[in-house]
């Protein structure tokens, strides 16, 4: 659950909060969470896919408080979703078909 916090939906502007799905960690839309999929139909991430890209970049894990010092935000978009790292270089991917 280290991307706590750091995840905002694009859609209805509201933060992505932790879902566990069996074993794994997701994070869904805390608007489609709360008021259903008529209100915001953004999709959820797994930690795995954040996990993927993060640490390609920095060649390690990085802890919780090191997430929260590197990245500004993760924004969510219907079909990409952009991480927005503090130094101002930003990761934008399309929503991957790979089940992380
Ligand atoms: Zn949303």
């Amino acid at each position: 659950m280290r991307f706590k916090g750091l995840i905002r939906c694009s859609e209805c502007l509201k933060n992505y909060k932790v879902k566990m799905y069996r074993d794994k960690v997701k994070y869904a839309c805390g608007g489609r969470c709360n008021y259903g999929k008529d209100f915001c139909s953004n999709n959820p991430i797994s930690e795995k896919e954040l996990d993927f890209y993060v640490d390609m970049r920095y060649e390690k894990q990085l802890s919780a408080e090191e997430l929260n010092e590197e990245i500004d935000e993760i924004v969510m978009y219907l079909d990409k979703f952009e991480i927005r790292y503090k130094d101002g270089h930003v990761q934008s991917y399309n929503q991957s078909v790979i089940n992380f």
